[in-house]
């Protein structure tokens, strides 16, 4: 992923940012000019199926933080992208090897610390970009914002998946499923269609197709118990760890659904905050 560099007034260097990999004079410049917007992407590391790398959910975030940013800077935002969280709480699938999971009070704790150090050099104004789905993964960052908002020390949104189904349906959904190709898109959920077309577009390498090749979708489990993760997901997959369709993916449909969440989550922002004054 690169930054989004561009020369403004023949010197002036513009263009999305990431917070690591500047200095501090330019952290210093960003702040004060009073446009600054931080997303702060959050990820997990969790079984995503056979054929989907761990980090799934942290790298997503990453990929949409950087297809809203060039939105937010159309509204004037200078845009900084801090380093990603890339723990969160996973308790659905902690039986799959490799699956990592904070107590939601630590996952809470950190965006709070990262919030506060933030704001301590004026870069108030925070987006938690979050790609995990887990109800108290969410609830945590959701208690974050909360903390963060009612001592002022930041103005801060949570978008991606949150708390909220209808602001996340209205980053993740809205103009998604009908790019469908599976014969059961509402059956389409972790690891399946949507996922695996990301991952084949924004990280192929890190994609076992020769598996892919060889997963029969899996459609008929207990749609209710994994949503409301009731049930976790060994059991409710039988141990496989994904849930639709992965044949169904392909690059070209995680192209268009980066795009779309791209424009989706800058939506939802604009909306509450209005463009960069
Ligand atoms: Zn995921």
């Amino acid at each position: 992923m690169q930054n989004g560099f561009q020369i403004l007034n023949g010197n002036e260097v513009s263009g999305m940012q990431h917070l690591a990999k500047i200095t501090f004079p330019d952290v210093d410049r960003i702040a004060r000019s009073g446009r600054a917007l931080v997303i702060l992407p959050v990820g997990v590391v969790e079984e995503h199926g056979a054929h989907l790398p761990l980090g799934l959910d942290s790298f997503a975030a990453e990929v949409y933080a950087e297809a809203a940013a060039s939105h937010l800077e159309e509204k004037g935002y200078e845009v900084v992208v801090a380093p990603t969280i890339s723990y969160g709480v996973a308790r659905a699938a902690i039986d799959f090897p490799g699956t990592l999971s904070l107590e939601p009070e630590t996952l809470r704790s950190l965006v709070i610390d990262v919030g506060r150090s933030l704001a301590r050099h004026g870069l108030d104004r925070l987006v938690i970009l979050n790609g995990h789905r887990d109800l108290s993964h969410m609830k945590a960052l959701d208690e974050a914002r909360t903390t963060l908002t009612e001592e002022q020390t930041a103005q801060v949104l949570c978008v991606g998946f949150t708390s909220d189904p209808e602001l996340t349906a209205a980053c993740y959904r809205e103009g998604v499923p009908e790019l469908s190709r599976s014969v059961r898109p509402d059956r389409e959920g972790h690891g399946g269609e949507w996922e695996t077309s990301l991952a084949l577009h924004a990280f192929p390498d890190l994609v076992n197709q020769d598996i892919v090749a060889r997963l029969e979708p899996n459609f008929e489990y207990d749609v209710s118990a994994f949503r409301g993760e009731t049930k976790d997901y060994w059991s409710l997959s039988s141990g496989s760890g994904y849930f639709g369709s992965p044949q169904s993916g392909n690059a070209e449909t995680g192209k268009k659904i980066i795009a779309i969440r791209g424009r989706n989550i800058a939506g939802v922002i604009l909306n509450a905050w209005g463009p960069a004054k």
